[in-house]
């Protein structure tokens, strides 16, 4: 049977993409539905037909899906940042759950049973809303001239205004108001990236949870701000205000931040502090050790930085630490999780390509008093073959690549050092399979493994899996 453009059909839909598709089949021919979710029953139609699957719009819903909740941002459809909304928490979880479990299967290449065997529920969140500590909105102006900001509106460069994203705190809308208020007042353009014209590109707003303080940084096309005393002084009144900078950005490019920056108000950065959690107790309460960083506009840190803490408080536990372990942290960022590792080790060596983010991974450590973590920047894949045999064995090797995974030549340096344990945590799931198979192929086996949730309402997932050599021991 082949299906057709503009044909009608009725699906139940029992999964859903990573795009937050639902997905259904009929006849064992595969559709994707745009806003529906799992559970819906639907009349759709078809709008681009392939020979096995096919696009399609949701027409009419025969019967709601149970999971239905009703979407707490009224821009969620246009948006498509959260691809998950409509779906109730619960049930996003389960999702995400499976997502990792599927993952391992058909890409690890690993049995079903065993991989049930080794995973653990997800770890949720409390509060899946108001959780991201960072906020990047682009500036424009609507059909009148006035300027506005909000988002892309999915795949396209068109602005649909919304100050109150409810993943973000709620000081951005004010701190947004105050920027759009003072453009109008001041006549201060909005960039446009067609003629590449226009003073002001985008508002990046971030908060250290724990330390309650604020950041602005306005991106400019441009190095002045005008009347910038004026707007100042507004965003000082916002309690919290800590930071206030602007960053030159005149290149025509989708890059959002220019590598110039200027405080012109308060601090150049901001601090928050992570607490250790004990993940063994129920709640996970605090064991007492925390950390604390200083944040720039450029560095990278973790968005949702209550998970954060249950994430790297897994990751210790994980790496079973007594405090003779030599340890190394592989794409560490401004070395966060080595921080946290460095506490129960005896040494940590942490890898990271961004030469600004060991700048900050260094001060972090003399910041925290620590004296057992060193960092190198380069590529994991050339670091690590060129300076592991320096530092003598390596008994844990911990690794949190970016989405595309670890390169190859990192896996079979970390397959050549034997360390004892490998952690490895994931923002892909499919990467994550693909790798574990490498490292399992190459002697190690999986323990444990654990989902995170970090992204509510988003399709994401972060994973953690702990690996162990099958040395036998007698
Ligand atoms: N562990 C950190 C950062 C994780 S994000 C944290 O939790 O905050 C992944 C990091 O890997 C980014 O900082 C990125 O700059 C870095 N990276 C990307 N490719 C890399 C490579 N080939 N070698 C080393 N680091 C890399």
């Amino acid at each position: 049977m082949e299906y057709k453009k503009n044909q009608y059909l009725t699906v139940t839909i029992e999964d859903m993409s990573d795009k937050g598709e639902g997905i259904g089949k009929v006849d064992g021919f595969t559709l994707f539905v745009k806003d529906a979710v799992i559970g819906d029953t639907a009349q759709v139609k078809i709008m681009k037909a392939k020979k096995h699957y096919a696009y399609a719009h949701l027409e009419k819903l025969l019967a709601p899906s149970p999971h239905r909740v009703e979407p707490v941002c009224p821009t969620h459809r246009q948006c498509g940042g959260c691809q998950l909304q409509a779906l109730s928490y619960e049930q996003q979880l389960l999702f995400k759950q499976r997502k990792v479990c599927n993952s391992l299967v058909r890409i690890g290449g690993f049995e079903e049973e065993f991989v049930n065997s080794v995973m653990e529920p997800i770890l949720g969140m409390e509060q899946p809303f108001r959780y991201r500590n960072k906020a990047q909105y682009p500036v424009g102006v609507d059909k009148e001239g006035n300027p506005i900001a909000g988002f892309y509106a999915g795949r396209t460069h068109s602005i649909v205004p919304n100050l109150n994203c409810s993943l973000g705190v709620e000081e951005n809308e004010k701190i947004l108001e105050i920027i759009l208020e003072y453009m109008k007042l001041k006549k201060v353009s909005a960039y446009d990236e067609t003629t590449g014209r226009g003073l002001v590109r985008h508002v990046l707003i971030r908060k250290g949870f724990t330390s309650g303080e604020l950041m602005v940084c306005v991106v400019v096309n441009g190095n002045s701000l005008p009347a910038q005393e004026y707007l100042i002084g507004k965003l000082t009144q916002i309690p919290g205000m800590t930071s206030i900078s602007m960053s030159i950005n005149t290149e025509n490019t989708n890059v959002i931040m220019g590598r110039e920056i200027r405080t012109l108000w308060g601090r150049p950065d901001i601090s928050d502090t992570i607490h250790v959690r004990d993940m063994q107790k129920e709640g996970y309460p605090f064991t007492g050790r925390e950390l604390t960083f200083h944040i720039s506009p450029l560095s990278f840190y973790q968005v949702n930085p209550v998970q954060t803490e249950k994430l790297y408080s897994l990751v210790l536990e994980y790496a079973g630490l007594t405090g003779r372990e030599t340890v190394w942290d592989l794409y560490c960022g401004i070395g966060t999780i080595s921080l946290f590792l460095a506490g129960q080790a005896k040494q940590v060596y942490g890898v990271e390509i961004v030469p600004q983010a060991i700048e900050d991974a260094r001060e972090n450590v003399k910041r925290n008093g620590i004296d057992n973590a060193e960092f190198f920047v380069g590529k994991a894949e050339e670091v690590l073959p060129e300076f592991n045999e320096r530092f003598g064995q390596t008994d844990v090797i911990v690794v949190d690549p970016p989405r595309k995974g670890c390169d190859e030549a990192c896996l079979s340096t970390m397959i050549r050092m034997q360390p004892e344990r490998i952690v490895y945590v994931s923002c892909d799931p499919a990467t994550l399979a693909r790798d574990l198979k490498v490292l399992c192929e190459g002697g190690y086996e999986i323990k444990r493994v654990r989902p995170t949730d970090m992204f509510g309402g988003t399709g994401h997932v972060e994973t953690v899996c702990l690996l162990s050599t099958c040395r036998v021991s007698y």
